[in-house]
């Protein structure tokens, strides 16, 4: 088999390999557990203090508003559980139809007890209407929750505004960032969210680390108890793993801040290319605003697992939708409330690009593409998304 192309970044990302080296010496040199009192432990608690700093350093904030997780599933579950138990009172959550399962399984299970949830709805390319959140927050809404970035079709969601909205009704706000951050600024003094989720192997860090931005003042109750993490986190904090996670972001901020062509200018190079090769194709989201980076596409009727296991066979990674539903043969929710059926849904597939992808590998896609999604279908569909 040739070289692989990894383009299933979304789900996952390769590892920095100065993100490594960092976990590497860490793992030497830093066994130490940070809450000791001796020197082993204040060596440790060093490299912790330093990796906050780094990730703050990212997100525009204070190192003491961030609190190291499990990742971003920890994360949204931080949040969410954390908002509803501050004020008991209140018993109702906004968020969307097109959450990543982390969250909507999590409010589907508080919706069987004794918690209203209300999802919004999203148009056919994934956005939703502000002046619906507005309309649908009650007195007794404790928390709206809405991604940043979805993670299966790039589409981005005006945060900044219904923050905004959030913050007008007194309402706490979570956005689960993990598919923006390191890949566009993400300043939280200028996008007033109260709560944010990241995910370390999204950024070239490892699985298994990921934090929780908690705006100063907002005093959030734990999901584990303990003292660590100024008793917000209890247990042991994965120090190999959190240190990573700190060169990752800044090497993000750093790449996030340099000049010429990024994720970006791939995933246009990849579309543009495609279109003109096959036009029949259908975009998601084309007419939305999207995350650098993210593509998901329908080849006319062609169902996605053929096309994948192609690529596969090819050396080519992608994915139908998303990792944490992949496997399956459900249909995509988030496309399903974009108002696409079943079969359309099932014939989507998702390219996610990262910084380590090249121009040399789209334009490989480009060639293999046309053999693998088979003759076109006259007729069959419309050209670009919107
Ligand atoms: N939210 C989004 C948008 C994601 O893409 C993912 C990862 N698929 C998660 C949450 C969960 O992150 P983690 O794997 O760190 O639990």
């Amino acid at each position: 088999m040739t070289e692989s192309i990894y383009l299933d970044n979304n789900a996952t990302t390769p590892l920095d390999s100065a993100v490594l080296a960092a976990m590497q010496d860490c793992m030497r040199h830093c066994y130490g557990n940070p809450s000791s009192k001796h020197h082993v432990g204040a060596a440790a608690r060093e490299r912790l203090i330093a990796a906050r700093i780094q990730v703050a350093a990212l997100l525009g904030c204070a190192p003491g508003e961030v609190v190291f997780t499990s990742g971003a599933t920890e994360s949204n579950h931080m949040a969410i559980m954390g908002a509803l138990a501050i004020d008991p009172a209140k018993r109702h959550i906004v968020s969307s139809a097109v959450e990543h399962p982390s969250t909507l399984l999590l409010l589907g299970h508080l919706a069987a007890q004794d918690v209203e949830v209300t999802l919004l709805p999203v148009d056919g390319e994934g956005r939703i209407d502000l002046d619906r959140l507005a309309s649908v927050i009650r007195a007794d809404t404790a928390l709206v929750s809405l991604m940043w970035a979805n993670n299966e079709t790039g589409v981005l969601f005006p945060i900044a505004e219904a923050a905004a909205i959030a913050k007008s009704n007194g309402v706490i706000f979570h956005t689960d960032a993990v598919q923006v951050v390191g890949k566009i600024p993400v300043d939280v003094e200028e996008v007033p969210v109260d709560l944010l989720s990241l995910s370390g192997h999204k950024l070239h860090a490892a699985k298994g680390v990921g934090a929780l931005y908690i705006r100063k003042g907002l005093r959030l109750p734990p999901l584990f108890f303990g003292n660590q993490e100024r008793k917000r986190r209890g247990g042991t904090e994965n120090l190999i793993g959190i240190v990573g996670l700190g060169v990752a972001a800044a090497l993000a901020a750093r790449a996030i801040a340099q000049v010429g062509p990024g994720i970006g200018e791939l995933r246009d190079v990849f579309e543009r290319g495609l279109l003109e090769r096959m036009p029949q194709t259908w975009i998601n989201g084309a007419s939305a605003p999207r995350v650098p980076g993210t593509s998901n596409l329908r080849f006319a009727a062609t169902d996605a697992e053929i096309v994948l296991d192609g690529l596969d066979k090819a050396g080519v990674c992608a994915s139908s939708g998303s990792a944490c539903t992949a496997g399956g043969t459900e249909p995509s929710h988030v496309l399903v409330a974009m108002g696409q059926t079943a079969d359309m849904a099932l014939a989507s597939v998702r390219f996610s690009f990262s910084r380590f992808n090249t121009v040399a590998e789209v334009e490989r896609l480009l060639e293999l593409l046309p053999g693998i999604v088979g003759p076109r279908i006259d007729g069959a569909t419309q050209k670009v998304g919107g």
